[in-house]
Formats: structure tokens, C-alpha cells, sequence
């Protein structure tokens, strides 16, 4: 399980009294950390590099994120996704990497039964989660909007994509800043990092370990609680912990919570008692990928599909605030 090891216990005895001896004779080991903060695809994007001058790397980051935002956002009008979303079922022609994001989707896709499903937008555009003044809608436009939403549908061949209903529409939310955040990952790596954060609100991937060895301590946030007050907290290196809640996006209508991860079936979010779940994983975007389908296929069919694959952790959290584990994780401090 070597995601979770910790990269002090590689520390041998030699590089360790080396590094005393450097102490002791004045030179500093230590280095500090530079970290950066901007929103991008309307969350709160954080990237912390240890290691000196690295200011024009965290540069090359962003520049790639908002690059990578110009061509998956749903709201862009001139994305690739938005493109296909206009296209009225014609063919069109997209970069390698909406490609492969889009194939990347169509997996978890599948591999859900359609209980997550990338062809969701009209659903997720009628509800409008995070406008101002999202409400319920009427259930004649929930059913209009459910007839256009099916995977199946969906063709890639290549770089060309089309959509078999001229009102179907992509919507990648769910995937996509894991996907960024792998891609960023593989940048700094082809940069010489060897000890980075890159947190793409609250869809966390770390690269190496901390520069004194030990692993970097990932908070869990506790649901509906305020950021600093947690579930816990994770060590991890060289992995992705990313989370999927009811409390990310929500608004009440009476007394009832409605929240942004939707029913393909019904129309309506997903209302199975879990606030949230939590994936570790070795790349974001399959933990991006796992934390939604899993909330959408509740505590037993995930734990499930999460004890069929190798190397992923999940940590439910039902509504009376109990921890569910699956697969393979480290103790929560
Ligand atoms: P967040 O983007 O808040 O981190 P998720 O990764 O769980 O959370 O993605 C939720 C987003 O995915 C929604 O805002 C919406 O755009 C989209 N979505 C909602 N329901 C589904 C679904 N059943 N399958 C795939 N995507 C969905
Ligand atoms: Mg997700």
C-alpha cells in the first residue's frame, strides 16, 4: 500500500546523520514553503511549493488551470464543452485532453449504472445550485429536463464527439478539477518538484511528502461545520483526498436540504442519509470520479465498489456523523 507510507521511515541512518550534521554545523536544511491563491473555476484554488524559487512555477499552474477552465467549463460559451453543448448533435472536434476527460467520465459512467452521469446539465442548469436564488423547479421542467439526460448517448471516437439527443448537454463538474489537478501534478513532476499542495478547493493532491519526511496532514472538514473544525485528519503522501458533500452546495426550501449531487433516475438529489464521502486515491481524478459516484450510490453499493478495486480508501460519513471506512486508508488522527 505504498500511497500511504510515510517518507520518513526511507530516511536510512547515513542521509539522516547527514542531515543532523548539517544542522549542526549551521546550514539549513529547511525550506520555505511559497503558496499561492486565485480562484479558478469558481473555487477557491491553493498551490504550496517547498523548494526555492519557484514563484514562476506556481505561474505555469495557474496559467495551466485557467487554460484547462477555457476549455471543460459548461459556462464558457466559447469551451469545447460548450461547444458540444451547442452543437445540436453535430460532430465536433476537441483537444486531446476534453477527450480524455470525457472518456475519463463515460467510465464512471458506466461503471455507476448511470448513477453518475456526465450528461446531467440540464439537470444541474435547472437547478442552479450556487445562483442566488436557486429553488425547487416545477416538476413538468425536472421532467423535460430528465428526458435529455442519459450516458448512453454520448460518442467518442478519437477526438470527435457528438450526442446522439440535439438537447442533451455535458456537464464534467464532477470530474474535472480532479482531472486539473493531475495534470498540474504532472507538470511540477516534469519541473523537478518533489514536495507540493496542490489544493483545488477542497480537492486535495500532494505530491511527495513534507520536506522534514513526514507525511502532510490532510483535514477533513466536518460537515457543515466551519472550515477549521474537523472530522479528522488524514496523513497521506503522493495521493488524492478529495470529498463530495451535501454541504458544498445546498439551499433549504422549508425544511427540506436540497444539494447539488442529482438523481439521474428522478431528477432530484440524491437522498440516501450520507453528508458526505471522502476518496483517497493515487490519481485526483479517479477520486474526483469515486466521490461522486460513490454518494450517489449510497453507503453499501460504495463500500462495494470500493472493495472491488485496488489502492482506494473511502471514508462515509452518514447523517448521524458516524465514519464509514472502505478500502485501504490510513488512521484518522
Ligand atoms: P464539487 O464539484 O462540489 O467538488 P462533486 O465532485 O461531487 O462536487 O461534483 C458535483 C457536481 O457534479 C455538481 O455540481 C454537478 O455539476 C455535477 N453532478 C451533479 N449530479 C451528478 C451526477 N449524478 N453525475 C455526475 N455529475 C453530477
Ligand atoms: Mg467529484
Amino acid at each position: 500500500m505504498k500511497i500511504f507510507k510515510r517518507c520518513k521511515r526511507w530516511i536510512c541512518p547515513g542521509l539522516a546523520a547527514a542531515l543532523c550534521m548539517l544542522s549542526l554545523s549551521g546550514c539549513t536544511t529547511h525550506q520555505d514553503p511559497v503558496s499561492r491563491t486565485d480562484i479558478l473555476f469558481d473555487t477557491v484554488v491553493t498551490i504550496t511549493l517547498y523548494g526555492p524559487g519557484q514563484e514562476e512555477l506556481l505561474d505555469s499552474c495557474f496559467a495551466l488551470g485557467r487554460e484547462y477552465e477555457q476549455l471543460f467549463s459548461r459556462t464558457i460559451e466559447t469551451s469545447e464543452i460548450s461547444q458540444i453543448n451547442a452543437a445540436k448533435g453535430q460532430p465536433v472536434v476537441v483537444s486531446d485532453d476534453t477527450a480524455a476527460l470525457i472518456e475519463a467520465g463515460l467510465y464512471y459512467s458506466e461503471l455507476s449504472g448511470g448513477a453518475f452521469d456526465i450528461t446531467i446539465a440540464p439537470l444541474s442548469s435547472l437547478w442552479a445550485f450556487g445562483e442566488e436564488d436557486a429553488s425547487v423547479p416545477e416538476p413538468e421542467a425536472i421532467e423535460e429536463a430528465l428526458s435529455h439526460v442519459g450516458y448512453q448517448q454520448v460518442h467518442l471516437d478519437g477526438s470527435t464527439v457528438w450526442l446522439d439527443d440535439p438537447e442533451a448537454a455535458l456537464d464534467l463538474g464532477a470530474i474535472a478539477k480532479g482531472f486539473i489537478a493531475d495534470k498540474m501534478k504532472e507538470y511540477l513532476l516534469s519541473q523537478d518538484v518533489s514536495s507540493a499542495i496542490i489544493d483545488l478547493g477542497g480537492n486535495v493532491l500532494t505530491i511527495g511528502c513534507r520536506p522534514d519526511g513526514e507525511a502532510y496532514r490532510i483535514g477533513i472538514q466536518r460537515p457543515f461545520a466551519e472550515q477549521n473544525e474537523l472530522t479528522g485528519i488524514l496523513p497521506v503522501e503522493d495521493s488524492s483526498v478529495v470529498t463530495s458533500g451535501v454541504y458544498e452546495r445546498y439551499f433549504y426550501e422549508g425544511d427540506t436540504l436540497y444539494h447539488h449531487i442529482l438523481n439521474p433516475s428522478t431528477g432530484y438529489p440524491y437522498e440516501n442519509n450520507l453528508l458526505s464521502v471522502t476518496i483517497l486515491s493515487p490519481r485526483s481524478v479517479d477520486g474526483d470520479g469515486l466521490s461522486t459516484t460513490c454518494f450517489a450510490l449510497g453507503l453499501e453499493e460504495g463500500t462495494r465498489l470500493i472493495e472491488s478495486l485496488d489502492g482506494i480508501g473511502a471514508m462515509f460519513i452518514t447523517d448521524d456523523y458516524e465514519i464509514h471506512w472502505a478500502g485501504e486508508h490510513p488512521a484518522l488522527e
